[in-house]
């Protein structure tokens, strides 16, 4: 995956958080065929595009296109492809597959990012509106933190429009990746309350980075700010192992520690959970914390007391 980055984060990547996410390090191989598929996802890819792994729920790519090209993404075989853009006949080959397939009642659109490839997603879900079948919508994106002037655009707007008409129906998420509260500039910030004057929910994804937010007091700026912004923290994931950007990996045991002192500390509703997407592709596996004591029968409340448990 070539290093690629936008002029906006360019003209803000004063912090190495952010530049650190963006550009090769020394640990990293280049040759492309290192990378490795570690969810599984090109096993469950039944038609092209459209991976389906759970029974009721579908992940679609629209492409392997994104603003800016994010070192430990889970899809750098992928990214920056062409050949990952959705035509005309793989949109219809996806269309019949879910009619085909009415137990698939959730959609994911990810990629690549979605609204980056604006009139391409709004092409794609002008179609999936009319199977009655998809209950739910989801769009996974990085936009607002990579460029967020591409909301001005007018695919963009068109974009939402359509969301909104959708929404109006059926419950729409838009999936925020959020890794670090420096990338919520005030363009970022303005942005992500546009996106809340649709009629979507928001939510966060992040993932553990070392050297990046793998500490408590990173990570607990980043919720209470996305709290206070009105997104609702989703997930917390450990970075998954993609042979290549395993420097990115943190410990587990440090992990599940930063995860506990989260959840002692945030409100419920400002707190992700922490989850492991496991290797062989068979889900994301919330990991427990560090309260419940089974060898000493106790349970440790936020005031770090130990009581019985009964
Ligand atoms: S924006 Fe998302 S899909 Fe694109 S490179 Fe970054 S993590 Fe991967």
């Amino acid at each position: 995956m070539r290093e690629k980055t936008t002029p906006y984060l360019r003209s803000i990547a004063v912090s190495a958080s952010i530049a650190d996410q963006y550009y090769i390090s020394e640990s990293e191989p280049f040759a492309d065929d290192t990378y490795n598929d570690p969810l599984h996802e090109d096993d469950h890819e039944v038609v092209k595009g459209l991976v389906h792994k759970y029974s009721n729920r579908a992940l679609i790519k629209v492409s392997y296109q994104c603003a800016a090209h994010c070192r430990f993404c889970t899809r750098i075989r992928q990214i920056g492809n062409a050949e990952g853009t959705l035509t005309d006949d793989n949109i219809n080959n996806i269309i019949t597959y879910l009619y085909q397939h009415p137990e698939i009642d959730d959609v994911i659109l990810s990629g690549g990012d979605p609204f980056y490839t604006a009139k391409l997603t709004y092409q794609l879900l002008q179609q999936l509106k009319e199977i009655n079948s998809i209950k739910v919508f989801r769009i996974g994106t990085r936009l607002p933190l990579q460029l967020p002037e591409a909301f001005q655009s007018d695919a963009v707007q068109l974009l939402l429009s359509l969301i909104d008409e959708i929404a109006k129906r059926r419950p729409f998420y838009i999936l925020l990746h959020i890794n670090h509260p420096d990338e919520l500039t005030e363009q970022a910030l303005a942005t992500i309350a546009m996106l809340r004057s649709h009629k979507v929910t928001l939510l966060s994804q992040t993932v553990f980075l070392k050297g990046i937010n793998d500490n408590y007091k990173t990570l607990h700026q980043l919720y209470t700010q996305l709290h206070y912004t009105g997104v609702i923290p989703y997930y917390l994931y450990h970075c998954d192992a993609v042979k290549g950007i395993q420097h990115f990996a943190v410990d587990i045991e440090k992990e599940k520690e930063i995860a506990t002192q989260l959840t002692a500390t945030l409100s419920g509703i400002a707190c992700p959970t922490y989850i492991i997407d496991v290797e062989d592709g068979h889900g994301k596996i919330p990991v427990p914390l560090n309260f419940i004591n089974e060898n000493n029968g106790t349970i440790t409340d936020f005031k770090n007391t130990k009581h019985e448990l009964k």
